[in-house]
């Protein structure tokens, strides 16, 4: 017997730990669209009921956007439902090509290879284009897809201290004899809302004669004054060797990603790497549908100015509720609540209030930083980020941590 009682046991037994610290991560059921207010079913077998999202990645709001659904119905109609195929055998239709052009336009590069999904461009682009002779040198934060797609690859790995140039610096002198030097980082760090020193790493990789790749899953969009990315924030577009990014967050939230960069490195993608040769094509439907999230992004500025708005706004009340936010400019606004259990309890309660936010905590962030990750979308209006404030501020005030600092907070409730 594979599948033993003493084997079964084990693995009881370690849920039933991770149950016991308080750290279970239970299933919650969306039973309506993605939006700001959605319907949903929690505990599994609880009534559902209407509650307002501050967790989603919808940051434009684009991920039921009716013109959105239309392009994607004609997607379906005129293309079908699936490609059956890998890109490089019969899974690439001239809209596949259509959506790489308006990528590669948007995003200010030279070229563009479509993958079912960032995390696959990440697991693919390393391996494409260096080897043993090269050095990848890493942000200590970088995504964890990231990280499984360098250990794919050959080049010796190194790392600096989240986004200290200095320490950046440092390593770039001490690896000037490999034959290429990338410096991996994201633009905006996912859990902690930080904006990577963009212009200056830039500098120091042309000053030491290295590629630079970011991570731009979440800052295509929205960040920079044309939302293109963290790029345009700090006028360097043109400037980045390979922005790797998804179509499963601001840009319609469906799914897809793509390498997109110097014209040789994203062909050297097409040649050789795994995800491109050996996943199927993304499906015709989210092609077009994120055709027409491209035009509604180039088109206006609206929603990111919109969004831009709400971040400062949802920011500037929670700081003035007493509680701990992480400070900085970008739409992921981590309350802090440094315990885990914490986070756990408090979001459960904020969600008898009516808002839907989850807490995280080790492994997904480090242990002794856990959070309520807020997220602010477009289509949140005022009044919903009134609503949001005001939930935490009552449950914030049931666990007595209105006004506390970092240390206050840990010292009661422990790390
Ligand atoms: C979400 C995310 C990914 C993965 O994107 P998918 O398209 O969902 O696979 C990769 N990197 C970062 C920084 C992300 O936030």
């Amino acid at each position: 017997m594979v599948y033993s009682d003493r084997t079964r046991q084990l693995f009881a037994d370690e849920l039933t730990s991770i149950r016991g610290k308080g750290l279970f991560k239970e299933k919650r059921f969306i039973c309506s669209a993605q939006d700001a207010e959605i319907e949903v079913e929690y505990p599994e077998g609880a009534p559902r009921r209407r509650v307002l999202n501050f967790c989603a990645n919808n940051y434009l709001g684009l991920s039921s956007h009716p013109e959105v659904v239309a392009a994607a119905h004609q997607g379906l109609e005129e293309r079908g439902y699936g490609m059956s195929s890998v890109r490089f055998i019969c899974g690439t239709q001239d809209i596949h090509r259509d959506l790489e052009n308006r990528l590669t336009e948007f995003l200010g590069t030279e070229d563009t290879i479509l993958f079912p999904s960032c995390l696959d461009a990440n697991a693919g682009v390393f391996e494409a284009i260096l080897g043993a002779e090269d050095v990848i040198i890493a942000d200590r934060l970088i995504h964890a897809s990231l990280v499984d797609g360098i250990r794919l690859c050959s080049a010796e790995y190194d790392t600096f201290k989240h986004m200290d140039m200095k320490h950046l610096e440092k390593k770039l002198e001490a690896h000037q004899d490999k034959r290429h030097r990338l410096i991996v980082t994201d633009g905006v760090f996912s859990m902690d809302g930080d904006l990577c020193p963009l212009g200056e790493m830039v500098a120091l990789a042309e000053k030491y004669d290295a590629m630079v790749l970011v991570d731009e899953c979440h800052a295509s969009g929205f960040i920079g004054k044309t939302g293109r990315g963290t790029h345009e924030h700090f006028g360097v577009l043109g400037r980045i060797d390979l922005i790797t990014t998804t179509l499963g967050k601001a840009l319609g939230g469906a799914s897809g990603g793509c390498v997109s960069g110097r014209r040789e490195l994203v062909e050297l993608c097409r040649q050789k790497a795994r995800p491109y040769l050996f996943s199927n094509a993304i499906a015709p439907s989210i092609v077009s549908a994120s055709i027409k999230v491209l035009d509604i992004v180039s088109g206006s500025t609206e929603r990111r100015d919109r969004l831009e708005w709400n971040t400062r706004y949802f920011r500037e009340q929670i700081v003035a509720a007493g509680l701990n936010i992480r400070e900085g400019e970008t739409p992921i606004a981590p309350v802090m609540l440094y315990n885990a259990k914490l986070a756990n309890d408090m979001s459960r309660d904020m969600y008898a209030e009516g808002i839907y936010v989850v807490g995280f905590f080790f492994p997904v962030v480090p242990a002794g930083a856990a959070r309520i990750r807020v997220q602010l979308s477009a289509s949140h209006t005022k009044e919903m980020i009134d609503q949001c404030v005001a939930a935490f501020r009552k449950v914030g005030e049931k666990y007595g941590i209105l006004g506390l600092d970092k240390q206050g907070i840990i010292d009661k409730y422990g790390m």
